[in-house]
C-alpha cells in the first residue's frame, strides 16, 4: 500500500527532545519490568547481586561522600542509592518513565534521599556542563543506537579531572553464549531479549569513545559469574562483563 505524508502518525509529546538517542523498544522493555526492580530474586537479581562488587569498585578510585554524583541509566536506583548510603549527593536519569517512579518510591521506603529525573544525558549535558565530581553509567551503552554520543555526554557533565565509571558487555562468540544464550536461555537469569548482541561494545570499541572524548582510561577489569556457586567476583579478563574507570582532562 501507498504511504502518503498524512498517513504518518504524530508522535505523541515526549519529556526528552525526539531526536532523543533512545530506543523506545528499549525503554519499553525497562518499563514493563520496573514493578519488579528490587525483587532480589526477580529479573533484576544480577544486578543486586554485582552491585556490592561495583560500587566497592567506584568507591576505591573516588571518594563518594560528599562528592556530587550523576547516575546515567539508573533505572530503579540500585547504584544510585547504594552510593547515597556512601555520602554521595547523587542524582538518577534515566529516559524510562516507570523504573524512575519505582526508584523514587523505594527511596520513600529506604530513606536513602537520590534525586530522579527523566531526562537524557545530552540534554542533562547541555543543562548543567561540568557539575559532577563523578559519573557513572552502569549496564546501560548496550541499550542506545548511539553509545559514543552517550559516552560525551558522561564526558561534559564531569567535571575537570572528575570521573567517570561505564560497564557493558564485550562483543564475541564467548559473550553471546554467556550473555545471550546462557544468561537469557540455559540460565534464565534475564528474561528473553533483554540484550541485543549487535549492540554489544568491545573495550577497545569504548575505549576509543572514551578518548575522542578527552577520558583517559586508568582502569578496567572483568565481571564473572559462576552458575554452579552463584557467585560474582571481579577479574582482569573483559571477555563477557566489564567495567572502565575513566577520568577527564583536567583543563
Ligand atoms: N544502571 C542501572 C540500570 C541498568 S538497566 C544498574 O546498573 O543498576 C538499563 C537502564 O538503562 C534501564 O533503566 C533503561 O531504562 C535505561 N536506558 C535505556 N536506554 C536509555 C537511554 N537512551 N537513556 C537513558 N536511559 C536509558
Amino acid at each position: 500500500m501507498q504511504s502518503t505524508m498524512t498517513d504518518i502518525p504524530t508522535l505523541p509529546a515526549s519529556p526528552f527532545s525526539r531526536e532523543a538517542n533512545a530506543d523506545p523498544v528499549e525503554l519499553r522493555k525497562f518499563g514493563d519490568l520496573a514493578h519488579r526492580w528490587w525483587d532480589r530474586s526477580g529479573e533484576f537479581a544480577p544486578l543486586h547481586a554485582i552491585n556490592p562488587l561495583r560500587l566497592d569498585w567506584i568507591a576505591a578510585r573516588t571518594a563518594l561522600r560528599g562528592a556530587r554524583v550523576l547516575d546515567i541509566g539508573c533505572g530503579g536506583g540500585i547504584l544510585a542509592e547504594s552510593m547515597a548510603q556512601r555520602g554521595a549527593d547523587v542524582t538518577g536519569i534515566d529516559l524510562s518513565e516507570k523504573p524512575l517512579s519505582v526508584a523514587a518510591l523505594h527511596g520513600l521506603e529506604s530513606g536513602v534521599a537520590v534525586r530522579y529525573e527523566q531526562v537524557s544525558a545530552e540534554d542533562m549535558a547541555a543543562r548543567e556542563p561540568a557539575s559532577f565530581d563523578v559519573v557513572t553509567c552502569m549496564e546501560m551503552l548496550e541499550h542506545v543506537p548511539d553509545p559514543a554520543s552517550v559516552v560525551r555526554a558522561c564526558a561534559a557533565l564531569v567535571k575537570p579531572a572528575g570521573r567517570v565509571f561505564f560497564s557493558t558487555i564485550n562483543r564475541n562468540p564467548k559473550a553471546y553464549f554467556f550473555a545471550v544464550l546462557g544468561a537469557e536461555y540455559l540460565l534464565r537469569l534475564l528474561p528473553r531479549g533483554t540484550h541485543d548482541y549487535q549492540r554489544f561494545i568491545t573495550p577497545a570499541e569504548l575505549s576509543r569513545h572514551a578518548r575522542a572524548a578527552s577520558l583517559e582510561i586508568d582502569a578496567m577489569t572483568g565481571l564473572h559469574y559462576n552458575p554452579l556457586t552463584k557467585r560474582y567476583w571481579l577479574a582482569p579478563n573483559v571477555d563477557v562483563n566489564y567495567m572502565i574507570a575513566t577520568r577527564r582532562s583536567s583543563t
